[in-house]
């Protein structure tokens, strides 16, 4: 049976927006991060990060420091008892950087693909899924997977740019996100 999942934005939601984050030290994690993350590994839920990182692309790291960063905060989080199911990226630009990173890829945001690999990974039910982040591009995301999509006002989130997309609720950080679902799914399991 398929599962529902929340899916993370990375830079500004998860953690501190810092532009590029191209060294370690510059991880630093929102206080209320494990404790969100935490309330979805309880729901049942998968919880899934899903990030673009073009600084790959153009060149400012590697695709070895992405997978570093993710190791980092994975340990970082489990020591809060908090568990990511899956880590996906994105290092492509379309117009940026060289060789093979340069490409109108499926995978970078607001695209689907790194969603419907997750789904495909995983067994997740996209309908009954939700996408996280501080950036437009992550609710479209959310809606060119047939997701639903949250915006966080943390990160870039203060700053909104225009766009035809539509959160179902804008939060003011990623555990008043991740509580609006739980009572969101709550309400639609009682109303069935
Ligand atoms: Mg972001």
């Amino acid at each position: 049976m398929k599962c529902g999942a929340v899916f993370f934005d990375r830079d500004g939601t998860i953690n501190k927006e810092v532009g590029y984050l191209a060294d370690l030290d510059q991880l630093v994690l929102y206080p209320e991060a494990a404790r969100a993350i935490r309330t979805v590994n309880e729901s049942g839920m998968k919880a899934v990060v899903v990030t673009n990182q073009s600084g790959v692309a153009r060149g400012y790291f590697d695709e070895a420091f992405v997978l570093t960063v993710h190791r980092r905060m994975a340990e970082l989080l489990l020591a809060d008892g908090a568990r990511i199911d899956g880590f996906y990226y994105c290092p492509h630009h379309p117009d940026e950087g060289l060789g093979e990173y340069r490409k109108d890829c499926f995978c970078r945001k607001p695209k689907p693909g790194m969603l419907f690999a997750a789904a495909r990974d995983m067994s997740i039910d996209l309908k009954r899924s939700y996408m996280v982040g501080d950036m437009m591009k992550d609710v479209e995301a959310a809606e060119n997977a047939g997701a639903r999509g949250i915006l966080v006002k943390t990160g870039y989130g203060g700053g909104r740019v225009s766009s035809t997309a539509k959160p179902v609720y804008v939060a003011s950080d990623i555990l008043d996100a991740v509580m609006w679902i739980m009572g969101n799914e709550r309400r639609e399991h009682t109303d069935r």
